[in-house]
């Protein structure tokens, strides 16, 4: 029986038309829908070519007849809704009628579909929006669309499309918030015949963040339930050591779509609030329940974000949800893996990340006690003033400069000082001096760190060095990232492998299907900085050699993550920016790698930590400027304690 009809012009218009096609993970996305409206209960994607060369989507739905399939194709077709009335209480995910019409104008489709009740199924093709052929077939009940040729009649939108392996893990990521999304549906993703995804739509919320993030993760959820009036509130959240470096890991449902809101961010931010360190995330993934007439349902295709009747009732069933789930299952965590972290914004210098239960060195075996006698670290910002920092108030602190990093560090001298053999004090250097400067008049030599005394740790944190008539003061993490950096860098430069370093027992660590497709891609970036990696199974991968980099820890999981997750941004960034986003990969990975503060080293760890820092060209500061060296000469002590005035 035929459902479907064209909108008249003024409901067709009164929708913004917006582009639906922008790219393969669109088209999965429009389609993937469909087949849901449709009531499929399995959902099959298999793509090619990062879906440019071809994607198909089959399902086992209700099918069409043939009048409605020829239909389907032109513009504004659609069996959901009939005027603009419709739109308040939607229940389907399209209804704009426009998908399969723009999806077919700008590629070669197949459809092929089948209702249960018709013996014969039926198929059409149109190329770039034109009638190819059609005619009865042979075909399973439900629907099977195959897109050919992405693009191939608009070069100028074929030229914005990403390298294939960006492309796909774009549609991967689209996929694996459909499982979330609809966890009675069974679904599965080849990329170029290879299966990254697969769901067993048994309608269980946790089996479904099992299939995306892998069982670690789904390990550290605990059941979310709560209700406020017309409201409910269910899903999963991660205990605190679950945490993760971005808001990626936060899914909200509404009504069983994906969309944001800034009501439920809010409410998570509270819950968690005193149980995450800054820079943490909570990973949850939440469902909300309520009449759709409570949600203000945003017509427009690209935005996700959703308001609610009263904001203020979806915060406080959220947070009340939230905070009894958390406190019901607190308890002592059993294993400390570091959780992917963050992606740091190549303009602002991320804090010092601190030791955490959640950061436990990767070397650790997985049965490894948490690290629960750690402080509750704090991280602190550049700039901001530790709680180790002499307040002096007779000395004012310079006015801020451009380069002003070292400002408030150590108030005393106020300023960055290099190491040079010179003893002149430091405050007669000027805080703006260029670094260029800086590194031309006090090159560093190993040989003189080496006369130096150590005098050994300050608060797991800062080594502390008596050196010539100064004490020196080095941050070991950013130290340790300064050093990993530059030879990543130096590796990745001279394009030659790198001594490695092979682990006798390989280290696994999971990933996610958006994950893996980039990590295919980018096998060479990391067997280049001699990290030998490799698949296991279909959502881990085995670390067999780490860089050779020198004797102290690196956290070589959480350098991998860090890359993975910043070379998926390379299929957003235009090809001249492509150099600075490696190089923030390498800073980045340097930063997960490197010893944290709250690190306890061994004697011969600092050692080995001065003996790499001191031929840097740059030692003093990190790769965003904050400073890795301070120092206090002889001299300011000695006022200090009015030896000499
Ligand atoms: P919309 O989803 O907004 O209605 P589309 O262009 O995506 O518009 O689809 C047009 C129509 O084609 C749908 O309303 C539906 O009736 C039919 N259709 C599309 N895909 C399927 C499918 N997989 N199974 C059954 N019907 C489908
Ligand atoms: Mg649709």
């Amino acid at each position: 029986m035929s459902q479907i009809h064209i909108l008249d012009q003024q409901t067709a218009n009164s929708i913004a038309a917006g582009e639906v096609v922008e790219r393969p993970a669109s088209v999965v996305k429009e389609l993937v829908e469909n087949s849901l409206d449709a009531g499929a209960t399995t959902i099959s994607v298999e793509i090619t070519g990062g879906g440019i060369l071809s994607m198909s989507v089959n399902d086992n739905g209700a099918g069409m007849d043939e009048t409605d399939a020829r239909i389907a194709c032109s513009r504004h077709a659609t069996s959901k809704i009939r005027t603009i009335g419709d739109l308040d209480a939607i229940g389907t995910l399209g209804f704009r009628g426009e998908a399969l019409a723009s999806i077919a104008a700008v590629s070669k489709l197949t459809l092929r579909t089948r209702q249960p009740e018709s013996a014969m199924g039926f198929e059409l093709r149109i190329a770039g929006g034109e009638m190819i052929e059609s005619g009865s077939v042979g075909s399973p009940v439900g629907t099977t669309i195959l897109v050919e040729q992405l693009f191939y009649n608009t070069p100028a939108r074929f030229k914005f499309l990403k390298k294939d392996s960006s492309e796909a893990a774009a549609i991967a990521e689209i996929m694996e918030r459909f499982v979330l999304a609809r966890p009675d549906v069974s679904f599965r993703l080849l990329n170029n015949k290879q299966e990254v995804l697969h769901s067993p739509g048994n309608n269980d919320l946790l089996s479904a963040i099992y299939a995306v993030y892998g069982r670690q993760q789904a390990g550290y959820c605990v059941p979310v339930s709560g209700s406020n009036g017309p409201l409910t509130v269910s899903g999963y959240a991660a205990r605190p050591e679950g945490a993760r470096g971005n808001r990626s890991g936060q899914t909200l449902l509404v009504n069983s779509r994906i969309i944001r809101s800034s009501a439920v961010t809010a409410a998570i931010n509270e819950a968690y609030k005193t149980r995450l360190m800054k820079g943490r995330f909570a990973f949850t993934v939440l469902r909300l329940d309520l009449p759709p007439e409570l949600v203000d349902v945003n017509v427009h295709p690209q935005k996700l974000e959703v308001r609610f009747w009263k904001d203020q009732e979806v915060f406080s069933a959220v947070y009340h949800a939230l905070v009894s789930a958390l406190n019901e299952h607190a308890g002592v965590p059993e294993f400390a893996p570091d959780a992917s972290p963050a992606p740091k914004s190549a303009t602002t210098p991320a804090p010092i990340p601190a030791q955490s239960p959640a950061q436990a060195p990767a070397q650790a075996p997985p049965q490894a006690p948490a690290q629960v006698s750690a402080p509750a670290a704090q991280t602190r910002k550049p700039g901001e003033s530790g709680n180790y920092t002499l307040k002096d108030s007779t000395v004012a602190p310079e006015p801020a400069t451009g380069s002003s990093i070292f400002s408030d560090q150590w108030p005393v001298t106020s300023k960055p000082v290099p190491i040079a053999a010179t003893e002149e004090p430091a405050a007669s250097k000027p805080v703006a001096e260029p670094v260029t400067e800086i590194q031309h008049q006090s090159l560093l030599k190993a040989a003189d760190l080496s006369q130096g005394r150590i005098i050994g740790q300050l608060f797991s944190t800062y080594i502390l060095v008596e050196w010539q008539n100064e004490l020196l003061m080095i941050d070991q993490h950013a130290a340790h990232e300064k050093i990993l950096y530059e030879k990543l860098r130096a590796a990745l430069q001279a394009r030659k492998k790198p001594a490695v370093q092979l682990l006798l027992v390989p280290q696994t660590m999971t990933i996610t299907p958006a994950e893996k497709i980039i990590f295919e891609s980018e096998k060479e970036f990391f067997s280049d900085l001699g990290f030998e990696l490799e698949p296991f199974g279909s959502n881990s991968l085995l670390i067999r050699s780490l860089p050779e980099l020198d004797s102290t820890k690196i956290n070589a999981e959480a350098a991998v993550r860090t890359a993975l997750q910043n070379l998926q941004n390379v299929r957003r960034a235009a090809p001249e920016t492509i150099d600075s986003i490696i190089d923030e990969t390498l800073y980045q990975m340097a930063c997960k790698a490197a010893v944290k503060a709250h690190d306890k080293l061994a004697p011969a760890e600092i050692e080995r930590l001065l003996a790499d820092l001191a031929p840097l060209e740059n030692p003093y500061t990190c790769p965003h400027g904050r400073p890795v060296i301070i120092r206090m000469p002889r001299l300011e002590l000695e006022k200090k304690f009015k030896r000499v005035l």
